[in-house]
């Protein structure tokens, strides 16, 4: 078994989190200073953990096993959002970066084993230019037209931003005839495992995401002289829908399918105004396609009947798709090999999808990938009060270093 160095695993998650630090949390956002600072810091990191390891052209910090010809990549982000936590990213890049380390120290004047471990740090996972700009690249999955045309939201060009970046290698790419699976640990980001009192998250699947605009077409008018027939009120059919969607979805979801109505707007907008048009974002995740297709035939079919319903009041009601992400599914053979990990170590795991896009999604589509999560305090992320008790922290590096023992044995003796 790779014994990993617990102390030596926080002191670099510490000395990270000082790229950009903001009060307890980090603002290190994609391509910022900090950003590439500490991604020159990680591949230094990863050179003296006898990889060998180059920042590219886009930002990602890939560290080679040079004595293997196969590889387990592990890895995760180390961009934030602005005004961000320590460990969103971070804490699964220092995971490989130690798991690597570890096992170099493991074989020290031993022979190398057939499946070595590579690292990597994924460029703006977190969307300031272009989410998952990192890992679609290494996947090749992002054409340069996205490229040219993405923007931070404050109009800033992601083509100026990486221009520092020029004379850095050509990006690194996925090797289908080297990288074997790719692992990323992660904390949970959300309240599961913390009200479960366990300390370790298997993740079956990434969610997929249907996001929609339902929009209500009536006629503004005065709303103290116009009487409550002659109406032509785009509000309240918007509401009465909204009401009945959030009435009839439980029968329709999976145990564990997410939805939110998460913006509603009437225009004009003024109390003394019928809404002249209403219009409301709908948001669904779940794991399966089958669910979210049940939802989506709900909320089309009930926007078809207000808007027949209301016709001759003259309001009108449709719906349209706006975001399609499917979902996608670990690797039962990763699943299989964290979990056992983790009660190998004595730990219950929690199997749980995750309702959050990560890097693993991207790499999930092209290889074999599996996901750990580990606890958040208070379920908080994406803000400088994120955080994971220390103990939680380096078991979970303790079952991800087991769970990717486990996974090369299994690898080498299945003859790849
Ligand atoms: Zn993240």
């Amino acid at each position: 078994m790779t014994a990993i160095d617990g102390a030596r695993l926080l002191d670099d998650l510490a000395t990270l989190a000082r790229f950009g630090a903001c009060g307890p949390g980090v603002d290190r956002v994609a391509l910022s200073e900090a950003d590439i600072a500490a991604r020159r810091w990680l591949a230094e990191r990863m050179r003296e953990a006898g990889l060998e390891a180059t920042m590219d052209r886009v930002g990602n910090v890939v560290g080679r096993d040079p004595r293997a010809a196969l590889a387990i990549l592990i890895g995760s982000h180390s961009d934030t959002v602005p005004r961000g936590g320590r460990l969103d990213g971070a804490l699964g890049v220092i995971y490989a970066l130690e798991i690597a380390r570890s096992l170099r120290e493991h074989e020290a004047g031993g022979p190398a084993s057939p499946i070595g471990i590579d690292v990597v740090s994924f460029q703006d996972e977190e969307g300031t230019y272009l989410p998952f700009l990192g890992s679609r690249t290494f996947c090749g999955t992002l054409d340069e037209a996205e490229i040219a045309s993405a923007r931070s939201a404050d109009g800033h060009p992601l083509a100026d931003a990486l221009r520092p970046l020029a004379e850095e290698p050509a990006p690194h790419r996925l090797d289908p005839a080297r990288h074997l699976a790719f692992v990323e640990a992660h904390i949970e980001q959300g309240p599961r495992l913390e009200a479960a009192r366990k300390r370790i998250g298997v993740v079956t699947g990434i969610v997929g995401i249907r996001r929609f605009r339902i929009v209500a077409t009536g006629a503004a008018n005065h709303a103290g002289t116009t009487p409550m027939a002659l109406r032509r009120d785009a509000g309240a059919a918007l509401i009465r829908i909204a009401a009945d969607l959030l009435d009839r979805f439980p029968a329709l979801a999976g145990d564990e399918t997410v939805w939110n109505i998460g913006a509603i707007a009437f225009r004009p907008g003024a109390a003394n105004v019928v809404p002249g048009v209403a219009e409301l974002s709908l948001e669904m995740r779940d794991l399966d396609p089958a669910v979210l297709d049940r939802l989506e035939q709900a909320a089309t079919e009930r926007v078809a009947a207000e808007s027949a319903a209301e016709s001759g009041a003259g309001v009108s009601a449709t719906i349209a798709r706006t975001t399609t992400v499917a979902p996608t599914a670990m690797a039962p053979d990763l699943i299989e090999a964290m979990t056992a990990a983790a009660q190998s170590l004595g730990e219950t795991p929690v199997m749980l999808p995750s309702g959050a896009g990560h890097d693993a999604m991207e790499l999930g589509r092209v290889l074999p990938a599996g996901m750990l999560f580990v606890p958040s305090i208070g379920g908080i992320s994406h803000d400088v009060a994120e955080a994971t008790s220390d103990a939680d922290i380096v078991r979970g590096c303790e079952v991800l270093a087991e769970a990717v023992d486990g996974l090369r044995r299994r690898l080498a003796t299945a003859g790849r």
